[in-house]
């Protein structure tokens, strides 16, 4: 039986894809290659050294997907596929809410059809809203999202659920990420955005490389040690084995399981300059800038209930994220090629 993996040409979808291969996981991938370069496709076949079904599809497109489960034996899916960028959700809600939600009601109809009910689902911290207090546990209380992406998590979330309760014959993980950064060790594989990065540590990389001239912090008058975020970083890599046990999971027991994947520590925009300082041995100019709207002072996970109950644990540090940050974009300054 094969794992499909939505999505799994773009950032976190292509990591995960190299460890389940690694495992000897046979996996089955759908794109619309909407936010990635087909060329992920040849770096995660040269990391593993084996090939795999690729389909250029939109989730959307129930015919299409139905065809997939007809031509491949799927035992499980991994579902990647979505929008993410907070700020353009705001523009652009229509369009987010059509493909983050709607998108996953369509493979779920086409998965109860093909009689495959078991399903790991990529949530976000997002979803604890900015009403509860770090460190975050799977029982809080979530909602109270202020931006559409958000909003999409949380309905996705509040529809497995219901979609639990209505068939328990389903197997549902809902795995809540916090802030993924670091890339392959390889150097061959890695965060490539579109345009301006909105997240913190593209832009430190680009600034590294010469592409911005400087980074502008959000605000250093927060109630944190030095006055800017915190946030829970975690290397890709770590965040991809999650993966492989939250499928173990759903392949062996029926449930609606959530499970928050961070480290459990916080740092601070500047501790993260300083440790990337640090790695790549360049400076990072910075700028002090207003707060960006919508943003949190603190947010981190408490992360035993992944460790109790799948005994996964996030093993690479800030510096190893940081170099390997680097790594990827100092040889791939352009990232991946058209
Ligand atoms: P990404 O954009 O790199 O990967 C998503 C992939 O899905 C892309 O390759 C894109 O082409 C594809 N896709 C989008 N819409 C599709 C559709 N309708 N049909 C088929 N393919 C489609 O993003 P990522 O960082 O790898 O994130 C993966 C998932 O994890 C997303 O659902 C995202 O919301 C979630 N997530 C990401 C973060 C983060 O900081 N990166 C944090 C929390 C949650
Ligand atoms: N941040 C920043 N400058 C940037 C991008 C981000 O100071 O150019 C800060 C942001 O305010 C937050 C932290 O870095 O405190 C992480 O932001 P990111 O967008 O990476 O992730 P978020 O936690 O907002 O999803």
């Amino acid at each position: 039986m094969a794992v499909l993996v939505t999505g799994g040409l773009g950032y976190i979808g292509s990591h995960t894809c190299v460890e389940l291969m690694n495992t000897g996981t046979e996996i089955v991938v759908v794109d619309n290659l909407y936010n990635c370069k087909k060329s992920s496709y040849d770096r995660i076949k040269a990391l593993t050294g084996k090939d795999f079904k690729f389909y250029e599809c939109d989730i959307r497109d129930a015919e299409g997907l139905s065809k997939i489960f007809e031509n491949e034996n799927i035992g499980s899916v991994i579902h990647f596929a979505g929008l993410k960028a907070v700020g353009e959700s705001v523009q652009k809600p229509l369009e987010y809410f059509d493909n983050n939600v709607n998108g996953t009601l369509v493979l779920l109809d086409v998965m109860r059809k093909h009689g495959c009910k078991k399903i790991v689902f990529s949530s976000s911290a997002t979803v604890y809203g900015m009403n509860n207090v770090s460190p975050l546990t799977e029982n809080m209380e979530v909602g109270g999202v202020t931006n559409p992406y958000g909003r999409t998590k949380y309905m996705i979330e509040c529809i497995l659920k219901d979609l639990y309760v209505s068939d328990n014959e389903w197997s549902i993980c809902l795995l809540r990420y916090f802030n993924p950064i670091g890339a392959h060790k390889s150097g061959t594989m890695g965060e490539d955005p579109n345009g301006i990065p909105n997240n913190l540590m593209p832009y430190i990389t680009q600034v590294a490389i010469g592409k911005r001239e400087c980074l502008t912090v959000h605000g250093n008058d927060y109630d944190t040690p030095d006055g800017t975020g915190v946030r829970d970083y975690i290397h890709v890599v770590d965040l991809a084995l999650g993966h492989l046990k939250a499928v173990g999971k759903v392949e062996g027991e029926n449930g609606l399981f959530i499970y928050n994947l961070g480290t459990g520590i916080g740092y601070s925009v500047l501790d993260v300059v300083k440790a990337f300082e640090k790695a790549s041995g360049k400076e990072i100019p910075y700028v002090i800038g207003p707060r960006r709207s919508g943003d949190l002072a603190t947010c981190y996970s408490n992360a035993e209930k992944a460790l109790n109950e799948l005994g996964w644990k996030a093993e690479r540090g800030i510096d190893e994220m940081c170099e390997d940050s680097w790594r990827w974009q100092s040889q791939n300054p352009d990232g991946y090629p058209d």
